[in-house]
């Protein structure tokens, strides 16, 4: 089997993922750039399934301060939400842009769910003081993406690429000048040259086995920004989703207990009225899961399937009404993955890996401190979400920030800034990697290793954590990245080698894992989902800052850097 460099396309933007983040941002620099610019947005699998689709709950905005909502409302139950670690200068920015940013979507047809008086619903989220969870039923990112993906089609000048790996960014002396992808269909390379690039895929999820997550969302970028030396911040900040579906780890939506829900143990005592007097079951999702832990280390769960001991989710003071109307697929995932229908029981639940709070560290536009490369979405951190992100300001995040790297970087792309020309050796290297990549190195099987990888995240590196369990996590994974240095391919095809791609997905989570485990052991305090039991105090003393980590000379290094705030001091976090 022989490995070609068969195309090299040249455009003057590729955006390298089509979730919320990637479209909204490929929007905007199409129509910043008013027919002038080349844009290219590739993903590696179809461009409408991104993970995004499985966006149930809602997108945070401030619609009605009519009725008691505000803009300060909104920024300060961000920030105390964060755990005072999100930069309150961005957060300020954020809230304001959410309504422009989400109305703009009902402009392009989205079908917001409606008030009896037609006007936008919105709905309770855990952590929000106002219900501005906006939403369309339990479906939200579907109807999001499919928004901006039809609007999308409205610009002739994006070429869009499905089924494309993207695995390495070439970079030249702090300058982006393209991707290197392989194209799964054929196995073959393709060079996407560009003069700027946008990284938008994603967070890095699949780095646990319990998780809600597709099993897409394997942080394929920001391992390829950590090796190209590129800076991760706060990547120890891991969200638990407190109600995951068990065994399967299927997210149940916020808005269930939004809209009434509430959590019991097996005593079917509703406990959240103990650690949250005020919020109870819609505090937020790190004070919701540790509480939930608690029940279930004390002895007042159930005994799940594989350890995965598990706490209920009673539905009925919903009213099925209600339940057929906004969570439908809800009660759909219930009927068909564990034989429950919501309607007449509850459902089975724990925390579930759920979000990455940390990512490529940006500025507010979304710029790398690479030229020409910015990072949009769950990949990259302004800072917004701190130490705990609150449910429903994801998907507005990726619109809101997304819009700005798209904007920014065709801004950048109309005052000409040169040609970008790829070297014979930058050329060669796309074919090394992937030829290499096939050599067989060892017995060592890829499966095998994302199997250990997921059972240690998932033993030393959730919810609660300890100097001991994260030095042994730490072992364990280092040991993972050798073994996984030596491994061989089995499957010799071209076409759609999926135990390719597996391979080179678990390379960068092993990876990934060591500065996730790394950053929490320096972390020697408890903030936001991030809780040491050695350590179970907030220590604004030492650590209200964001940890800053890069690889130097391939092991992984850490800086701080202070947290901005603007109006709210730090105050004890009490719900
Ligand atoms: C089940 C679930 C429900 C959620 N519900 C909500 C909610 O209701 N409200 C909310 O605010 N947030 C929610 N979130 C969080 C939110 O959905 C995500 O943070 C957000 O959708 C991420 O969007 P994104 O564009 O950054 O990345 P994604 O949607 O993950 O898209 C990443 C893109 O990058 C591409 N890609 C990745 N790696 C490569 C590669 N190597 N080569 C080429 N392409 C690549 C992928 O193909 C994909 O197109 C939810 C999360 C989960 C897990």
């Amino acid at each position: 089997m022989e490995i070609y460099l068969v195309e090299i396309f040249d455009y003057d933007l590729v955006i390298v993922g089509s979730g919320l983040a990637g479209l909204r941002a490929a929007i905007e620099a199409a129509r910043t750039g008013n027919g002038k610019l080349r844009i290219a947005i590739i993903a590696k699998n179809q461009l409408m399934r991104p993970h995004s689709i499985s966006a149930e709950g809602g997108s945070a905005a401030v619609l009605y301060t009519e009725e008691g909502d505000s803009f300060d409302l909104h920024a300060y139950d961000t920030i105390k939400g964060s755990d005072y670690l999100g930069d309150q200068d961005v957060v300020e920015f954020f809230v304001r842009q959410c309504p422009v940013d989400v109305l703009e979507l009902e402009h392009w047809g989205i079908p917001w769910a409606r008030r009896e008086d037609g006007r936008i619903a919105q709905r309770p989220f855990g952590g929000h003081s106002y219900p501005r969870a906006t939403f369309a039923s339990d479906r939200t990112g579907f109807y999001e993406v499919h928004t901006l993906y039809d609007t999308l089609l409205k610009y002739g000048n994006v070429d869009k690429y499905h089924e494309q790996f993207v695995y390495d960014f070439i970079i030249e002396n702090n300058r982006f000048k393209g991707v290197m992808a392989l194209d799964i269909p054929t196995g073959q390379i393709r060079i996407f040259k560009a003069r700027a690039g946008i990284i938008a895929t994603g967070g890095l999820g699949r780095l646990y086995g319990y998780t809600t997550y597709s099993h897409l969302v394997t942080g394929d970028g920001l391992a390829i920004a950590l090796r190209r030396g590129m800076r991760l911040k706060d990547i120890e900040f891991i969200q638990f989703h407190p109600t995951g579906l068990v065994p399967s780890g299927i997210l149940i939506t916020e808005g269930v207990r939004g809209d009434g829900g509430i959590l019991r143990n097996a005593k079917g005592e509703r406990f959240m009225e103990k650690y949250a007097p005020t919020k109870k079951d819609l505090a937020p999702r790190d004070i919701v899961s540790r509480s939930m832990m608690t029940e279930i280390l004390e002895g007042r769960g159930f005994k799940g399937p594989n350890g995965l001991d598990y706490l209920l989710l009673d539905f009925s003071p919903i009213g099925a009404e209600k339940i057929k109307e906004k969570l439908s697929q809800v009660r759909e995932i219930g009927m068909h993955y564990v034989g429950i229908d919501p309607l007449e029981s509850p459902l089975p639940v724990r925390p579930a890996a759920h979000y990455t709070m940390g990512g490529i560290d940006v500025t507010r536009t979304g710029f790398t401190g690479i030229t020409g490369l910015w990072a949009a979405g769950e990949a990259a951190c302004y800072s917004v979400h701190g130490a705990n992100r609150l449910g429903a300001n994801s998907t507005s995040e990726c619109i809101v920030f997304g819009k700005i790297a798209g904007g920014e970087s065709a801004k950048w792309l109309l005052k000409d800034n040169g040609m970008i020309t790829l070297s014979e050796g930058e050329m060669s290297s796309a074919e090394d990697f992937i030829s290499d990549a096939y050599k067989d190195k060892g017995d060592n099987d890829p499966y095998e290793i994302k199997r250990e990888l997921w059972s240690t995240m998932d033993k030393y590196a959730y919810v609660f954590r300890n100097e001991k369990d994260l030095t042994e996590g730490l072992k364990v994974i280092r040991g993972l990245i050798e073994r996984s240095g030596k491994i061989s391919i089995s499957e010799k095809g071209n076409v759609y080698n999926q135990n390719l791609i597996s391979t080179l997905e678990m390379k960068n989570l092993v990876e990934l894992a060591e500065v996730v485990v790394f950053s929490a052991l320096q972390r020697k305090e408890s903030r936001g989902s991030h809780f040491r039991t050695d350590y179970p105090k907030r220590d604004d003393e030492n650590f209200l800052k964001h940890t800053i980590i890069q690889r130097v000379d391939g092991a992984p290094q850490i800086t701080y850097r202070p947290v901005t705030l603007t109006k709210w001091k730090p105050e004890p976090r009490v719900y």
